[in-house]
């Protein structure tokens, strides 16, 4: 599993440039989530990529000004910031590490686990760890969350209150079901109400591909923040459950570990050799982005970036 520092370093920015613009076409056959008012109306055409070397080099392709909420690509770095405030046990005491082969927002798998959430990357798991996050308010919970990533990551994310609205405009019976069936099981912390809330703000956390990719090499570089056994954790449960039921043929296929949102990002982790932040929103049937995946798949096929070479 351990990856050579070189195989990033193979990619050129030409490559970049002319698999983009594939992508983009590619794109063209997805289609943009409804049940986010806002979601729906963004320009399908938007594409941004941010690929961080770990020595410094960085590749970008299209319009870096354009941002998008994280939506799920927020749920790794909830783990992480939870992992290192409380700790594994604490963490994996609330939350499963299996993968789920149901969709991201599915009650019949919270119910066939009894309540237990069965991962952090679906939305079970992450609306049960974000009502955890330190604050009484759903908003301070989410500015604490907020600033520590910025701060660590030395990235400017944002909380789009327009994004919030919208998605408060539409009721999410799953999400309130979730919730509903977390809370009787215990694995929520009261009130069910400030909960959803919290996870709604952290979805609507919001920056650039650039903003992105930052926080990805907090989870790619070695470093003393943080445990690196928790980094293991996160990128394994990333590269396990991040795409949601697509994550084990991906995994297969691909190999690298990558979170996706609804929103059309994807962010890939490439342990001690870089990250990937790709913004491009029309998704395919299982909530991934099409662009986003066309081109993982071309850089997995040139540079040999998998991590189960
Ligand atoms: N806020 C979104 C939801 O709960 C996040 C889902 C996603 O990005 O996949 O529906």
């Amino acid at each position: 599993m351990k990856v050579p520092s070189t195989r990033l370093a193979a990619l050129s920015q030409e490559q970049l440039n002319s698999w983009a613009i594939q992508a983009k076409k590619r794109a063209q056959i997805g289609r943009l989530p409804d049940y986010i008012p806002r979601l729906s109306e963004v320009e399908p055409d938007g594409f941004a990529v941010q690929i961080r070397r770990i020595d410094g080099q960085i590749y970008t392709v299209g319009d870096l000004t354009l941002s998008f909420p994280l939506m799920s690509a927020i749920k790794p770095f909830i783990l992480l910031y939870l992992l290192e405030h409380l700790g594994e046990k604490w963490v994996f005491s609330r939350v499963g590490m299996e993968p789920s082969d149901r969709p991201f927002n599915s009650l019949e798998q919270l119910q066939a686990d009894g309540g237990f959430p069965r991962n952090p990357m679906i939305n079970s798991g992450a609306i049960a760890l974000s009502s955890f996050l330190p604050g009484d308010t759903g908003a301070s919970r989410c500015e604490n969350l907020r600033l520590w990533l910025n701060q660590q990551a030395n990235c400017q994310l944002f909380l789009d209150k327009l994004m919030l609205d919208s998605v408060r405009s539409l009721p999410n019976e799953r999400n309130l079901a979730i919730v509903t069936e977390l809370a009787s099981a215990g694995y929520l912390q009261l009130p069910e109400v400030t909960a959803l809330d919290t996870y709604n703000r952290v979805c609507c956390l919001s920056g650039t591909v650039a903003d992105l990719a930052r926080l990805g090499m907090l989870l790619a570089s070695p470093n003393n923040q943080f445990l690196s056994h928790h980094l293991k954790l996160v990128n394994t449960l990333i590269g396990t459950c991040g795409l949601y039921e697509l994550s084990k043929r991906f995994a297969a296929e691909v190999g690298i570990p990558t979170k996706s949102g609804v929103s059309g990002v994807l962010l890939s982790v490439i342990p001690a050799e870089g990250a990937i932040a790709c913004y491009s929103p029309p998704l395919d049937k299982t909530g991934n982005s099409v662009g986003g995946l066309f081109l993982l798949e071309k850089l997995a096929q040139t540079t040999d970036l998998s991590e189960f070479d």
